[in-house]
């Protein structure tokens, strides 16, 4: 089974492939906890905190 992935850069979750499809990163980890799922990233105060411009699952905690 995969593991989803959570990039160190923008914390998107992603389970395929080694690369960060939002930001192009290839440092991510599997050890992270809980998420939101952005949809409309600018009518979003977290993605606003976050920093995430574009729709899809985001990792809220990463742990390493
Ligand atoms: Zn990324």
């Amino acid at each position: 089974m995969k593991q989803p992935k959570a990039c160190r850069q923008c914390r998107k979750v992603f389970e395929e492939g080694d690369k960060c499809p939002v930001c192009g990163s290839t440092t991510f980890t599997t050890f992270w906890r809980g998420y939101v799922y952005i949809f409309k990233p600018e009518h979003s105060e977290i993605s606003k905190k976050m920093g995430i411009e574009t729709p899809g699952k985001y990792a809220l905690r990463l742990s390493r």
